[in-house]
Parts: structure tokens; sequence; C-alpha cells
């Protein structure tokens, strides 16, 4: 690709780039403590954005005393639910001031197109924040009636308080690095906790560009504090003993590490790991709608996404038909850098990710699957990390395709014959985060719902977000919710009271 062609970005996008990179703590932007910085590339060309901080131990553990200090001691606290409503409601109108920048910013670090980047990404992040913001005054606890048998006669009013964790602890993932970070921070502050979030190595930009805007909001200086850094900085954070809460978004591996880490304290976890979602198209569907809807279940954001659907189940009748059509949508999505307007499909995230992808399409040939699209780096794109939308069929469940997250364009398809097997063909993995079904009798969309051990079922769609609508894994994809409600339960704990009314 002529680079002369690629649009350039907007100055003040230019203007953060070129300026020195600094943490956020204790409401003061700081170098990390050992003066130490990295790369950051632009996966389309992989030249150097600009460099970040590598904030490392010592750096989170000044963030987590700032933390503690500004639940404890700071004026967080004594500020009034409506008054931290309006705080988040102004850091989200902040945001959308900035939208461009943010959308900008977000393409060239992750490579994502920026048609989605604005339309996904930063449109959700702000209805996000907005919706935290309009839930700070709807933290309840509630009244009980209680009998206490060996005390007749007594009087008692027993209520709960639904108070914040304390100091959280943030680690968030790189395929949709502003929007995960909103996932975490909208609710935390909304339920009044302080926080550390560690950004993701590879796309630590949008956080840092956001920084700056907790101060202009008017948040109290220690409430948030943002340290970009490597994995040792992410496991400083989730062993710490002054650490109340760990959440983390990434892979069920360091998934595993975070329980391990969090025992010392007993920290609370939550947890959104990784998935090998199905797709199940059934006979009836509308063939348009499914063809379309399961090649862009998986190679929406090049397939990095955790509820990517990467397992197609297509019943038998309709499977040659609609495994034409799904190879027909690869072939006509355009791959290319993620600043351009026509670009469909950005590189992946980094030249690793491109690796791992590729070694995954190389044993899914040796293996004996079919590649019916796709499969190679695209022609005249390999200065940048991209891969084809890739179409697999011919599988069996014992492949490495078939059984692991892949995190990328790569799709693997097999027929079945009737509702029973698709469900337990769907059930056949480790992961429980999403699946969709393509139906429209209701009754077969109801059962496969429901017989599917899945955190998320969309029917005739996928991919489907709302800040309103809670998220998260069965199985070995995780614990906890985030969104809606049900995300309060990660970030409060709950409080009786009881006492005693006497004559
Ligand atoms: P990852 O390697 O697990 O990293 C996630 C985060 O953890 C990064 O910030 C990483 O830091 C940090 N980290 C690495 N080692 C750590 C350790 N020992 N202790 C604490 N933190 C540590 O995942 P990724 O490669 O960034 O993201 C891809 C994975 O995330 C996929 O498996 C995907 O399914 C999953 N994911 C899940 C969801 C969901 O909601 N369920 C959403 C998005 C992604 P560095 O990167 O800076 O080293
Ligand atoms: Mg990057």
């Amino acid at each position: 690709m002529d680079a002369a062609t690629i649009p350039e970005p907007i100055s003040p996008v230019k203007e953060f780039l070129s300026k020195t990179q600094k943490l956020l703590i204790d409401g003061k932007r700081v170098e990390a403590a050992s003066g130490e910085t990295f790369e950051v590339l632009d996966p389309s060309n992989n030249s150097v954005l600009t460099r970040v901080p590598k904030g490392a131990k010592e750096d989170i553990n000044r963030a987590v005393k700032a933390a503690r200090n500004a639940f404890e001691n700071g004026p967080w606290k004594k500020i009034s639910v409506s008054e931290r409503g309006k705080l988040i409601w102004k850091l989200a109108d902040l945001i959308e001031a900035r939208a461009e920048e943010f959308s900008q910013l977000e393409t060239l670090d992750n490579g994502k197109p920026l048609t989605i980047a604005r339309a996904v990404d930063v449109a959700l992040v702000i209805d996000h924040f907005r919706y935290y913001a309009g839930m700070t005054t709807k933290i309840h606890g509630e009244t009980i009636d209680i009998s206490v048998p060996y005390a007749p006669g007594a009087d008692f009013l027993d209520f709960t308080l639904r108070e914040p964790m304390g100091v959280v602890g943030q680690i968030i993932p790189w395929n949709f690095p502003l929007l995960m970070a909103t996932w975490k921070l909208g609710v935390a502050l909304a339920a009044g906790n302080c926080v550390v979030l560690k950004p993701a190595e590879q796309t630590p930009l949008s956080a840092l560009h956001l920084a700056d805007l907790f101060q202009e909001a008017g948040f109290p200086d220690g409430v948030v504090n943002i340290v970009t850094g490597f994995g040792d900085a992410g496991a400083t954070l989730a062993e710490h003993n002054d650490v109340d809460k760990i959440a983390f978004t990434g892979s069920t591996e360091i998934g595993h590490e975070i329980v391990k880490a969090s025992a010392g304290n007993l920290k609370r976890v939550s947890l959104e790991l990784g998935g090998k979602s199905p797709s199940i198209v059934f006979p009836d569907a509308d063939l348009d709608i499914a063809a379309q809807g399961v090649a862009s279940a998986i190679f929406f954001n090049q397939g990095q996404v955790c509820t990517a659907g990467s397992r197609l189940l297509i019943h038998k009748d309709v499977y040659d038909e609609v495994m034409e059509r799904v190879s027909e949508e690869a072939k006509n999505i355009k791959v290319g850098p993620g600043m351009c307007a026509d670009t469909n499909m950005g590189p992946l995230v980094s030249r690793e990710q491109q690796e791992r992808v590729l070694n995954y399409i190389r044993s899914g040939e040796m293996a004996g699957a079919r590649t019916l699209t796709g499969g190679q780096v695209p022609e005249n794109l390999e200065s940048g990390c991209y891969v084809e939308p890739t179409v697999f069929d011919n599988v069996k469940q014992d492949m490495k395709i078939v059984a692991e997250e892949i995190f990328g364009p790569v799709v693997v398809a097999a027929p079945f014959e009737d509702l029973d097997a698709v469900i337990a063909r769907g059930n056949d993995t480790e992961y429980g985060l999403a699946a969709s079904v393509w139906t429209k009798d209701i009754n077969k969309a109801h059962k496969v719902a429901k017989g599917l051990k899945a955190g998320t079922v969309w029917v005739n769609s996928h991919n489907i977000f709302d800040a309103a609508a809670p998220f998260g894994g069965y199985k070995r994809s995780g614990f906890g919710r985030e969104m809606g409600i049900h995300a309060l339960e990660n970030y409060t704990q709950v409080k009786n009271v009881i006492i005693q009314l006497h004559d």
C-alpha cells in the first residue's frame, strides 16, 4: 500500500503522539520510576507511533498507595452520589468532544478500521459511561424482616448497605483498548471505588489520552491511576496485598495466574477470559441474513473478539449453500490499513499475534482441514500484521483449530443433523462465553438458547453489546458479570446492620 494514499491523522492526534507520554498517579502525570519507556507500534506498517512509560513494581506500588489514600482520606468518599454521577457524565461529554481523536488513536494503535473505532468502540464508550453515571443514584441496600428464634418478642431493624470494595486493580487486553477500560472503570467509579488500571502493552494510547480527562472532569486525585507496562506490572497489581479486588480481561492462561496471585490477601476476583463461540445455522433461517451475520461474527475486529463466532455449525441441508456464501463474504472483505475509509478489515494487533494466527492456520492445513478461502498474508500488505479472512471445513473435534481460541479471522465449519446434536457440539468446548443461533423457528431458538452453556446467546444476531446487558462467561471463560446492574456485584460488598429496638 502506497503510504501517500493513507489519510493522515488529525492534528490533535499528531500532537498527542509527539508529546512525552506519562503515567497517571495521584492526579499527576509522571514518568516511570525507572525512567524506562517502550515503543508503541502501528500494526498497519509496524512504524513506531510513540514511546510510553514502562511502569513496573514501584509504579504500581505508588499507584495503589495513591488509590488507597484517595479512598480512605480523600474527598471522594464525601462526594454525594449525585455529584459522582455528574463527574462520570462529564467524563462522557469530554470523550464525546474528542471522539475523533480517540477513534483515530484506537485505529493507529490497534489496527482496527476507523469506521469501526468510531461507530462501535467510541460510541459504546460514551454510552457506557452515561449508563453508569445514571447508576450512582440507584445503588441501594434493602430492609429485611428477621425473626431470631432465640429472642422471642424482641424487635429488630435489619438493613443492608451496599458499599464499595475499596481499591480495585483492573487489567485489560488490547482488542478494544478504550472500551475494555471503560467496562472496568464505569461501574467501579459509579460504585465509589478507587482504581489502578493497567492497559495492555500493545495498546496503551487511548488509556493515556483518557488520563487527561479525569482531571478535567473534576475527579479527585488518586481516584483513577493508570500505569502502562508489561505483564509484570499486572502481576504486581494482582498480588498486591492492599488491593481489595482485581478485575481481569484477557487470556484464560493469565486468568489462572490472576487467581493464584489473588490468594495472598484473598482479594475478590472477576475474570473475562477467552472463548470459542459457536454460530449455529438452521435450514429455516433467512440465509441472506445468516450468511452475512455469521461471517461478520468471526471477521469483525479481525476476529480478535473474545465472543468471535469461531465455530460455524450449519445444518447439513443448507451446509454447502451457506459455506459458499460465507466464503464469498470472506473474499469480499477489503483488507487494508484501518485509516483508509474503504477498509473492512485491518491488520492484527502485532507481529506476534499475526504469527500466532498463521501458525494455527498452518496447523489446520497439516491436520487435514480444507481451506475454502484465505490462509495467507495478503499480497502487498507484508509490512503490516495482516492475515486474510480464512474459512476452514473438513475439520475434526481434536484439531487445534477447533479446540483452541485462535483470536484471529479464522473460522472452522462443520455440518450438523439435529437439534440435540448441535447443542452437544456447541457445548463441546472448555469455554462458555457466547453463541449465536440463526433460525426463524421460535421453539428451536429457545431450546438452543437454553441448552447452551454460555454467558450470552444471540438469536439472529451476533456481537450485540449494550451497557445495560450483562456479559460474562460460563466454564473457563471466566466468572462475574460486566455491564448492567449485574456488574455492581463485582464492585460492591454488602454490609448487614442489625439494630435491636428496645422499649
Ligand atoms: P493476555 O496476554 O492474557 O493479557 C491481558 C492483560 O494481562 C494484559 O494487560 C497483559 O499485560 C496482562 N498480563 C500479562 N501477564 C500477566 C500476569 N502474569 N499477571 C497479570 N497481568 C498480566 O491477553 P491478551 O493477549 O492481551 O488478549 C487476548 C485474550 O484476551 C484472548 O484470549 C481473549 O479471548 C481475551 N479477551 C477476553 C475478553 C472477555 O471479555 N472475555 C475480552 C477481550 C479479550 P501485557 O499485555 O502488557 O503484557
Ligand atoms: Mg500498537
